[in-house]
């Protein structure tokens, strides 16, 4: 009986790859291949629907139904049951179609005296391209063996669809991948770019989704799933492999020896696809699963099965990652996550990024940051939508993404860009002057850096010098540990680069959210609040002190600036700065020039430094308000969590009381002050945290033209007023009556 049904599909799948063969249309295709299931099938009715639009099908064939009402009959995501096939990406197999729920009839294909209803989804690689249908008089319910053998139908035709067999005749099939597409997700690093897609992984393209000799595909299928296994153990045994990746490629192992996989594939193939339909089909099912899964682990395993099938789909093709395609102008990378060393292997080359993993603070977004590259991160499904080449604007003030815009879009987006530009030659005009308020305030414009790669932008930007280098990126990109020497040379290229300016090193902060890829992870509940920064600097002193004799080397006699993150009590700073103190000791000693003058800092990025005794004050170098962290520590709101980090504004009373009580002590004791955290970029934040009394704000380099351009025409004392007003009359936020004064300022 067995024999029988996949000799039958089989057979069916060979019929549909001749209809395939000749010189149709897409639509005589379709004709065809409705036609040819409703016979096999025995069915009076088989129809195709797929989507014109993201949530409305449309009917493009059938065989049975009114073909007037072909290319009429529409229907939205989710309504009748073809629509529900659609929206829930599962198959609907009833005898008595009128009684379904979610039924919804349709007059115009004259399907009312049709009871039995069987419609499967469509799937490629997680993406709904269409529901196919099957319908008869007799009020049965389908087979098993007749779902699974339409299952494979519609695989295929996903595949023919992908491979563009449908299109050329104006039918829905032609509108996918051509028509404009709008993706929104999540800023990770703002700025607006045009360009053209780069797909980081290219797709894997299944040319043969039919095969005729299922013997030999079982075959391959089983070498390829050898050579996958062999290839997760060697990596396995890698000894650099650390506990998360060792984990992962558990996972791999788990799914690569797992029968179940392996018996769905064996009996796909037996039913006529070729092996690596096989594969895709099976990485379709677990994608649409993972698109509804709401448990994390199972979404995590399901992406494991994700990748594995990519590891195999490539073996079976011998497809690699490199296509051999070349690189468009202005590409605009699209992937599904990077990892940083990777992101900067492409360098300034790329103009924009789109990931639809990721994370606001992960390594990538850093990276990012560093190379001032727009980024969005959590852009679903571009990946799927998004074609090598394509054309594709990036807004990432707003988090949207415009594949293959329309002329409208095009235009408006190239006037945002065109103001842009304007307002950056306005910038370059003030580029040599000072940040000189209306009131005769100067405020210091600094840049914050990571990267030699940023040290350029020192002298285009205006900058008067580097008021934040985060030195962890040097240690993140790497996979092993860098050496003194290694650093000392980085130390002082940077220093060379800077000509004389001043560069303000922050001392390793690791942890929490920036893991080594070389250090042991440390499995704590609660990074962000966890064994970081300074604190890893003084409990385990070995890279701290190394750092450090890097650092006064590079300097080799010339001024030398640093500062220590996450500072949260005196003691914390005066053991850091003693740790700076003995290697400077210790350099003398070694005979090696030490640094003309050394300044030694903290970084203020939780509440309780602001409350440290005066003595704290009296004694530190300078002091640093990381306003990213201060800000999630004050209103105790992660700063990597979409839900709650946008809650708390910057310019609530309460949080600008605070900093303003920072101001305070610091003028008490003449302790110079700096704000260095993103906030000190956005020109309203900017002009709010000058107005209560900083005089030095450190931000991406991109943002001084803009800071500038603001505190140039702005009066500090009228600002100041407008926030203590706006707090008097118990306001518990000062933007609305900021941004209303800078309106009436025109
Ligand atoms: C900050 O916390 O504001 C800061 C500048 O440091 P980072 O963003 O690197 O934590
Ligand atoms: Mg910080």
């Amino acid at each position: 009986m067995a024999e029988r049904v996949e000799t039958e599909s089989r057979k069916l799948l060979g019929r549909l790859r001749d209809a395939m063969a000749g010189e149709d249309t897409g639509q005589a295709r379709l004709d065809k291949i409705t036609h040819l299931i409703a016979t096999s099938i025995g069915s009076e009715v088989c129809s195709i629907y797929l989507f014109r639009d993201e949530d409305t099908l449309e009917l493009c064939a059938t065989e049975g139904l009114n073909p007037e009402a072909v290319h009429q009959t529409r229907m939205r995501l989710g309504e009748g049951l073809v629509g529900k096939v659609a929206r829930r990406r599962r198959v609907v197999n009833t005898a008595n179609a009128p009684q379904e729920r979610g039924f919804r009839f349709m007059p115009e294909t004259g399907e009312e005296v049709f009871s039995s209803f069987m419609g499967v989804p469509i799937l490629r690689l997680g993406d709904t391209l269409g529901v196919l249908v099957v319908q008869s008089k007799e009020a049965r319910e389908f087979s098993a063996d007749e779902v699974y053998a339409l299952e494979v139908v519609a695989m295929v035709l996903a595949e023919m669809a992908e491979l563009g067999a449908f299109v050329g005749d104006g039918s829905a099939m032609e509108a996918r991948h051509s028509q404009p597409a709008m993706l929104r997700g999540t800023v990770a690093q703002e700025g607006v770019a045009e360009g053209h897609i780069w797909l980081h992984e290219p797709r894997v393209v299944v040319s043969n989704p039919i095969a005729d000799d299922p013997h030999r595909e079982l075959e391959r299928l089983t070498e390829a799933v050898e050579e996958l296994r062999v290839g997760v153990d060697k990596m396995l045994a890698l000894a650099s492999v650390d506990k998360e990746q060792a984990e992962v490629l558990e996972a791999y192992k788990m799914f690569a020896n797992s029968k179940g996989w392996m018996r769905r594939m064996e009996e796909d193939i037996s039913r006529g696809l070729s092996a690596e339909a096989a594969v895709e089909k099976e990485q379709s099912l677990a994608r649409a699963r993972m698109g509804q899964a709401t448990d994390s682990y199972l979404r995590e395993r399901l992406s494991d099965l994700d990748d594995l099938s990519n590891r195999l789909l490539r073996i079976l093709t011998g497809q690699g990652t490199d296509t051999g395609a070349e690189m468009p102008a202005n590409p605009i990378l699209v992937a599904r996550n990077i990892g940083p060393a990777e992101l900067l292997d492409y360098g300034r080359s790329l103009k924009g990024i789109i990931l639809e993993a990721g994370s606001v603070g992960s390594h990538a977004a850093i990276v990012a940051r560093a190379l001032a590259i727009p980024l969005i991160v959590h852009a679903e499904r571009a990946t799927l939508e998004a074609l090598n080449g394509d054309h594709v604007m990036v807004d990432g003030e707003q988090g949207i993404v415009h594949l293959r815009p329309d002329d409208t879009v095009v235009t408006a987006f190239r006037d945002k860009m065109a103001m842009q530009a304007a307002a950056v030659e306005r910038y370059v005009s003030i580029r040599d002057k000072p940040a000189e308020t209306l009131c005769g305030s100067v405020v210091g414009l600094h840049m914050n850096a990571g990267l030699m790669a940023d040290l350029p932008s020192l002298e285009g930007s205006g900058a008067e010098g580097v008021g934040l280098f985060r030195t962890e990126l040097q240690f993140l990109v790497r996979n092993k540990m860098p050496t003194r020497s290694e650093l000392s040379a980085l130390y002082a290229r940077v220093l060379d680069a800077a000509g004389g300016k001043t560069v303000v090193f922050r001392t390793l902060d690791i942890g929490s959210d920036k893991v080594l890829p070389y250090m042991k992870p440390n499995d704590e509940p609660n990074p962000a609040l966890g064994w970081r920064a300074i604190r890893v600097g003084l409990d385990k002193p070995g890279v701290l002190r190394m750092q450090l004799q890097a650092l006064i080397r590079a300097a080799n006699g010339r001024p030398l600036t640093i500062m220590f993150p996450f500072v949260a009590q005196y003691e914390e700073y005066t053991q850091a700065k003693a740790e700076m103190d003995k290697a400077l000791d210790r350099e003398r000693r070694l005979g090696h020039v030490v640094p003309e003058t050394v300044e030694v800092g903290a970084m203020l990025e939780t509440p309780s430094l602001a409350f440290a005794p005066q003595k704290f004050f009296e004694e530190v170098g300078f002091l640093s308000i990381g306003g990213n962290d201060l800000k999630q520590f004050f209103f105790a709101a992660d700063r990597e969590n979409e839900r709650v980090r946008r809650r708390y504004d910057t310019l609530n009373v309460s949080f600008l009381s605070f900093i303003e009580r920072i101001v305070e002590r610091c003028e008490l004791t003449g302790t110079s002050l700096s704000f260095c955290g993103e906030d000190a970029g956005r020109p309203v934040e900017a002009l709010c945290l000058s107005a209560i009394g900083l005089r030095k704000l450190s931000m991406r380099p991109a943002s001084i033209g803009p800071v500038k351009s603001l505190l140039r025409r702005s009066n500090l004392e009228d600002v100041r007023k407008v926030i203590m007003d706006a707090r008097h009359r118990g306001d518990m936020n000062v933007r609305p009556a900021i941004m209303e004064y800078l309106r009436n300022q025109g």
